[in-house]
């Protein structure tokens, strides 16, 4: 266990044995073509539409069809568009409403089902609805929103999808992981920081340092929960959200997705979401 956990966190973290290995990651490309570069989306859309998908929980608003129906922003429509989606994904069409209407989330998909754009969508429709303050530098950052993932490459994907749907807005992502330099996170940071996409072991590093502050975490976003559970992260999980500053589960709104449901994570949603949270399975 420990060693895999090293291996993901690169062992910065005072409790972690492993390697310290630290670099400093190079930059991806600022271009708008290399931001809008599409991936091998892996996605097969046939076959998706004969896909179920079940909802549990109280007043569930009903699944959108299209990308029209979510009334997204000009700006956010345009990014879509320039990343090449048109249609929904299935977690996409039962997500998208429930995050914005504002409710607490647990849903079990795979990788690779469009998870990330499920959540990050609503949440910066909501960011840019609301109007956040214009992200500057300054040694003690508050982020709006705050986005966990077990590895680097699941971090440093969502970052890329953040990247590429925040084009052009006020908003302003960063992404952080362990085994690089703790100093290149930091400078990440302190330049601007609306989105924070974060390993586990690394964010309780910086929120240590005390470059990170909690108080206007509005949206909480934990992936691959099961797996961060396997790798041993349930401690950092627990402690961020005791942290001192970081709004109660009643101020906040959190997302939790899991390609598996077991008892743990069951725990983990009775002790993470509102009561009221909704249940998205989509079908496997
Ligand atoms: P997950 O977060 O569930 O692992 P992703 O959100 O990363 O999956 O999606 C997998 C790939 O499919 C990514 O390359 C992403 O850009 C692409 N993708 C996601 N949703 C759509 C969509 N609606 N249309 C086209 N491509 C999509």
């Amino acid at each position: 266990k420990n060693s895999w956990k090293s291996e993901a966190e690169g062992g910065e973290s005072g409790d972690i044995q492993g390697p310290k290995v630290t670099y400093i990651p190079p930059p991806p490309p600022e271009d708008e073509d290399s931001i809008f570069a599409h991936y091998q989306t892996g996605i097969n859309f046939d076959k998706y539409d004969t896909i179920l998908v079940e909802v549990s929980g109280h007043d569930a608003p009903p699944a959108i069809l299209t990308f029209e129906e979510a009334n997204l922003c000009q700006t956010l429509n345009n990014n879509i568009a320039k990343a090449g989606y048109t249609k929904l994904t299935p977690v996409q069409k039962y997500s998208i409403p429930i995050i914005l209407a504002g409710r607490d989330l647990m849903a079990c998909a795979q990788t690779g089902s469009g998870k990330t754009a499920a959540f990050l969508l609503p949440i910066l429709a909501h960011l840019m609805r609301d109007g956040i303050t214009a992200s500057r530098f300054k040694e003690l950052q508050e982020p709006e929103c705050i986005i966990v993932a077990p590895t680097r490459e699941l971090i440093n994907q969502i970052y890329l999808e953040a990247r590429k749907f925040s084009f052009g807005t006020c908003v302003r992502a960063v992404v952080i992981y362990g085994g690089t330099q703790l100093g290149h996170s930091i400078r990440q940071i302190v330049q601007g920081c609306n989105v924070l996409c974060a390993t586990p072991g690394r964010l309780m590093d910086i929120i240590g340092k005390e470059k990170i502050g909690l108080k206007q975490v509005k949206y909480l976003v934990l992936d691959e929960a099961d797996r961060m559970l396997d790798m041993g992260f349930g401690p950092e999980m627990k402690k961020l959200i005791s942290c001192p500053g970081m709004p109660s589960k009643e101020q906040r709104q959190t997302l939790l997705f899991s390609a598996t449901f077991p008892e743990e994570i069951q725990r983990l949603a009775g002790e993470f979401l509102k009561t009221n949270y909704l249940f998205v399975a989509v079908g496997q």
